[in-house]
């Protein structure tokens, strides 16, 4: 279609050209009819450039002025380019239109920012739950209208892989679930959710389990009592002395899942206590002592300590977060298996790792591992007396001191769980 056009305009221009030219030379006219020939053909072209910009500059408003040949379809392209381009952004505009209904209806709170942190758009629940106005906040910095500190560390840090829980600012009653996101160029989308009810009925799960555990404690504490005072002094009648040593071990299965279940308590409701020097090669010559003890000595017990540095933290909450760990290796190993417990430090964090030999986990049950009392394989944690609470316990302690668990395991070669601790909880010691 192009080139026909193009050819076309080289035929109407050429062909009178070339025929003047003939004439001129045949009847010896001079060049005079040819040059005004030239300069109607320029004027034409000139006339064409003319139409085009005077419908550019008024905006290509209306149907393109009438034009034949390769102008008609240069004229045609440029408007079929402009209609698209309108739909497109009638379309488009019409799209967020769209999405900023949906989001002005959610009754989650939803807070647009530009990459500068400036409010751009907010729906009618961020009036009601973060207190902001639709107006008269648009343009300015969200970090001057929520002045709470955990919110502006948050805010500060990008680092919104998890959401931040928070009292809405208006109303101290209400529990927010906030949860920040980056789009485009560096913009922000704030999305804040009423939590409330959630956030009761979670304290009412842990203040149930706090007082069951409380109150169990002290009746099975009378029944230990008699259990072991009758297995002291047994002998009577041999007929319930078995019994009586399976009472005493059950009761004494229930009395560990009670001190567990309190700790686990303790460790979610009450604030992060008292934080102190942990000198770690004492600590973990302790624990390897007491686990060899457990383990009839029949594990090879290594400890590896780098001691460069201590660590900074609960002293009660970490011992009782590495044996947990250390007594789960001598109860998931055999006899001759190794345990090495292992302290050290890259460039960018600490680490407490415990390695065993043992019979290790398959994969798809590492993720499930620190939930209350999942257990691989039931009877297996039955045989070795375990709760089913320690690794959950383990995972407390660690959020406690901003770090995290990882667990490595092959399935009969062995596991290693890794407490990984942030640098700042490093003591270094001069050597
Ligand atoms: P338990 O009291 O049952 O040991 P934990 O929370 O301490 O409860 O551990 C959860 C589960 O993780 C255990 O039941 C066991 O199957 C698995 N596990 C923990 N440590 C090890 C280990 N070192 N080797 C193999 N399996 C382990």
């Amino acid at each position: 279609m192009r080139d026909s056009g193009w050819k076309t305009e080289l035929t109407k221009v050429s062909i009178p050209l070339i025929g003047i030219a003939l004439v001129c030379a045949l009847f010896q006219v001079g060049v005079w009819p040819l040059l005004i020939a030239a300069i109607a053909a320029c004027a034409w072209l000139l006339l064409q450039l003319k139409k085009l910009n005077t419908w550019l500059q008024g905006g290509m408003d209306g149907e393109p002025p009438e034009a034949t040949g390769m102008w008609g379809q240069v004229l045609d392209s440029i408007y079929d380019l402009h209609r698209q381009g309108a739909q497109d952004r009638a379309r488009l505009g019409a799209t967020v239109e769209y999405l900023r209904a949906s989001f002005a209806s959610m009754s989650d709170a939803v807070v647009m920012l530009d990459a500068a942190g400036n409010i751009e758009w907010c729906n009618t629940a961020a009036v009601d739950l973060l207190g902001l106005q639709h107006e008269e906040d648009t343009g300015r910095q969200l970090v001057n209208l929520i002045r709470a500190p955990a919110f502006l560390r948050y805010f500060e840090s990008e680092k919104y892989k998890m959401p931040l829980e928070m009292s809405s600012p208006v109303n101290g009653h209400i529990q927010l679930s906030i949860n920040i996101s980056f789009f485009g160029q560096g913009s922000r989308l704030l999305f804040a959710r009423d939590v409330t009810r959630t956030h009761r009925l979670e304290k009412m799960r842990k203040d149930f389990v706090a007082n069951v555990s409380h109150e169990l404690r002290t009746p099975l504490t009378v029944i230990n009592g008699y259990l072991e005072t009758f297995a002291e002094h047994g002998g009577e009648n041999p007929r319930w002395d078995r019994a009586i040593a399976q009472m005493l071990q059950q009761s004494r299965r229930m009395h560990n899942l009670i001190q567990d279940l309190m700790l686990l308590s303790r460790l979610e409701t009450l604030p992060a206590s008292e934080q102190e020097q942990i000198r770690m090669r004492p600590l973990m010559e302790m624990i390897a002592e007491e686990v060899s003890a457990a383990a009839k000595g029949e594990r090879e017990i290594r400890v590896e300590c780098d001691d460069d540095a201590d660590l900074r933290g609960c002293y009660a909450e970490l011992r009782s977060a590495f044996s947990n760990l250390a007594v789960n290796a001598a109860r998931y190993t055999e006899a001759g298996d190794q345990i090495t417990l292992r302290w050290f430090q890259d460039d960018y964090h600490a680490y407490f790792e415990v390695e065993d030999t043992g019979i290790g986990i398959e994969p798809q049950y590492i993720p499930r591992l620190t939930e209350r009392f999942y257990r691989v394989e039931e009877s297996r944690s039955i045989d070795t007396g375990g709760t089913g609470l320690g690794l959950a316990i383990v995972k407390h302690v660690l959020i406690r001191h901003r770090a995290e668990l990882r667990i490595k395991s092959v399935i009969s070669q062995g596991s290693c769980f890794s407490c990984v601790f942030p640098k700042s909880l490093l003591i270094n010691k001069l050597k």
